[in-house]
């Protein structure tokens, strides 16, 4: 998704890759957000910037981006192509998802789970339980810190990957077999409009008042 706003020149401090296709980019943090919030991103000052999570913490001296490049988008592939020293043109950080210390659920697929780790990485892992969507182990992204942030309570759902260690099925299936979700827990959902979509109708088949079903779709 495009978006007009006023876009500010960085740097680039680093590129690095994370799965195939699929990377973080950072620049140094100058800007206050709150976990959850986005940015928008352009390698020109005047184009046609897309939204991104900010994936790193509040307080972290780099602002962390988790993006995976679209065969043929008008971005990605170039973004990709970056190297530390080169210009990116952002914006400063927007945006209403954001979790505080309540009791909830943080449901994401794919690139999806970079406010998770944004909010994990700011200290608000607390009460929560992760629930992830991949297709693969690789794309369990930002694994290593949220095993230890969030121990017993993050979940992986591996779509593909047939010797995977983790549940063998998509999120979906795995949140179907969930007796007794909470009632009372906020809901945090974040990917794909199809996954959104998919998870609130089970969720709200499952009884779990609208109101606590909180979303941040990417498109
Ligand atoms: C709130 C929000 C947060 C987001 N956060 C993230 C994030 O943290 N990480 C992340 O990776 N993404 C995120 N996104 C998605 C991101 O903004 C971009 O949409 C995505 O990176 C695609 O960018 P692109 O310009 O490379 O691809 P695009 O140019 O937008 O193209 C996307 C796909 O559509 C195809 N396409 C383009 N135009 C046409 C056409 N006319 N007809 C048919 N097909 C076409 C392209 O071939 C490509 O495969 C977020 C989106 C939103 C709304």
């Amino acid at each position: 998704m495009s978006i007009k706003r006023d876009l500010i020149k960085k740097e680039v401090h680093a590129i690095r890759t994370v799965a195939d296709g699929v990377f973080v980019i950072s620049f140094v943090r100058d800007f206050k957000f709150r976990a959850g919030q986005v940015i928008a991103i352009d390698i020109v000052p005047d184009g046609k910037p897309r939204l991104y999570s900010i994936a790193s913490g509040e307080k972290e001296d780099y602002m962390e981006i988790l993006f995976d490049e679209k065969k043929n988008g008008q971005l990605t592939p170039f973004l990709s192509k970056l190297n530390a020293g080169d210009a990116i043109y952002v914006s400063e950080p927007f945006g209403t998802f954001v979790s505080s210390s309540e009791k909830a659920y943080w449901i994401a697929a794919g690139t999806g789970v970079a406010p998770f780790v944004s909010m994990a990485r700011s200290g608000l892992a607390g009460n929560k339980i992760l629930v992830h969507g991949a297709r693969f182990d690789e794309n369990f992204y930002f694994s290593d810190l949220l095993e230890k942030i969030l121990p017993e309570r993050y979940v992986r759902c591996c779509s593909q990957q047939d010797d995977t260690l983790h549940y063998k099925g998509r999120l979906t299936e795995w949140l179907k077999t969930q007796e007794n979700l909470p009632l009372n827990h906020q809901y945090y959902l974040c990917g794909s409009a199809e996954m959104v979509v998919q998870v609130r109708d089970i969720l709200i088949a499952k009884e779990i008042p609208f109101q606590n079903i909180i979303s941040e779709t990417y498109f």
